[in-house]
């Protein structure tokens, strides 16, 4: 069998791979083979996404992620290259009971304690951002500025090519498809072209993680689950760069994508799978549960080909896996970001190098996204995730 060396094999090359090994290569681990399954780069969840990034969760962990990733996406193509095209135009949550609106005020509370500028606003107030929404039963709403939205193909291509001039190679339409182990040990990557052995493997592949897991005997509770988006014709009642919009108690969220307006609503009670075809029976909910929100709504057409549907990589509690893997520690999880991938994915290759290069995260604590939570702790869902 054809045999190669590499120092680190990412598999995935998505953002989350792409981010892992430019930082890997950043701080001169260059020496890294990043495999694909597809026939070209991104083109998994990165492609698909809505592309929100935002500060505002309910677990300091993951506000740290954001601070760190957002931050990083301001300085993108200085430091990079390529471009994030990072539009804070804010992100904006309307809360219409008692019970969650208490938990969105202790949100923000702690959200302005890691020092982001989380506002919480009355509902009179969200006129102001968005005339003619309905408020009468809101009873407020936060918002960060500083949230908003980016381009997830630009971020990923920019890591890319900065980590291919870095000298790490990319294997397109090369996937894994075996994972060899030796006692507490990963020595090789098996691909069709033959073995990589490698000191690392980085596990990045998105809605796959859990198949990817299970090559090296690894359970990784990762699913995909169908997401669709949705586009109007170009539609002026809405108006430009309003924030990212989310009606809470509903589900339904919305943004400005230049004229037209991007919509969606999670099917929850749909069962794990791979289907990218867009769900057009789903659309009818969709806009039910929108235009009780945003009236307005009913007025605008339908971009049928602008539509499209995506798959989130979901675990138990919604939160990501990060880290070496106890069982095998030169193997790494940087998966399970349910939803969260594109706006994670800068801090998560950062912390990723970490655990590589200096033995362990330390830049932000990851102690509760390691894989082993899910045998001995009780776990602790992030609330804020639609
Ligand atoms: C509709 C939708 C809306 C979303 N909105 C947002 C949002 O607003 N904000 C946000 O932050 N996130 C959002 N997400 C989530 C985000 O897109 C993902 O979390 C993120 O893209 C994950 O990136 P990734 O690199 O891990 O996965 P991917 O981009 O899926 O990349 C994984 C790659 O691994 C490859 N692969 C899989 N198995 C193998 C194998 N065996 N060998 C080689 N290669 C393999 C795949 O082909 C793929 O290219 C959304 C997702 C969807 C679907």
């Amino acid at each position: 069998m054809n045999e190669k060396t590499a120092t680190a094999v990412v598999i995935g090359a998505g953002i989350v791979g792409a981010s892992v090994a430019y930082h890997l290569a950043a701080r001169g681990c260059t020496d890294t083979i990043i495999l694909e399954k597809a026939t070209t780069e991104v083109t998994g969840s990165t492609a698909r996404s809505a592309a929100g990034v935002r500060h505002q969760f309910a677990s300091e962990v993951n506000v740290r992620l954001s601070i760190y990733s957002i931050e990083r996406l301001k300085h993108f193509t200085e430091e990079v290259g390529g471009h994030a095209d990072l539009k804070q135009v804010g992100y904006l949550l309307l809360v219409n009971d008692a019970e969650t609106w208490a938990a969105y005020e202790r949100n923000a509370a702690l959200q302005r304690s890691l020092g982001v500028r989380t506002q919480t606003l009355a509902p009179k107030q969200v006129l102001d951002i968005i005339p003619r929404t309905r408020v009468d039963d809101l009873i407020g709403a936060t918002f960060c500025p500083d949230d908003g939205y980016c381009d997830p193909y630009g971020i990923a291509t920019g890591y890319l090519a900065r980590t291919r001039e870095l000298g790490a190679r990319l294997k397109r339409s090369t996937p894994a498809v075996a994972i060899h182990r030796s006692g507490e040990r990963v020595t090789a990557v098996e691909t069709p072209d033959g073995l990589i052995n490698c000191e690392w493997v980085i596990n990045a592949a998105g809605p796959w993680a859990g198949q990817v897991g299970a090559l090296a005997d690894l359970d990784i509770p990762v699913n995909p689950y169908r997401r669709c988006v949705y586009m109007t014709e170009p539609f002026a009642l809405i108006p430009t760069d309003i924030p990212l919009t989310i009606d809470v108690g509903s589900g339904f969220y919305m943004r400005k994508e230049k004229h037209r307006v991007l919509f969606g609503l999670s099917n929850e009670n749909e069962p794990p799978g791979e289907n990218l075809s867009v769900d057009w029976e789903w659309l009818h909910i969709v806009i039910e549960t929108g235009v009780v929100r945003f009236p307005v709504l009913e007025q605008a057409g339908l971009a049928h080909k602008n539509c499209w549907a995506g798959l989130y990589e979901i675990t138990p509690d919604h939160m990501p896996i990060l880290g070496r893997h106890p069982e095998l520690p030169n193997y790494l999880d940087a998966s399970g970001f349910s939803g969260h991938g594109v706006m994670h994915a800068p801090a998560t290759g950062m912390l990723i190098a970490e655990e590589i290069l200096d033995g362990r995260a330390h830049t932000i604590n990851i102690d509760e996204l390691r894989v082993t939570r899910f045998r001995d702790q009780a776990l602790k869902p992030e609330a804020n995730v639609f």
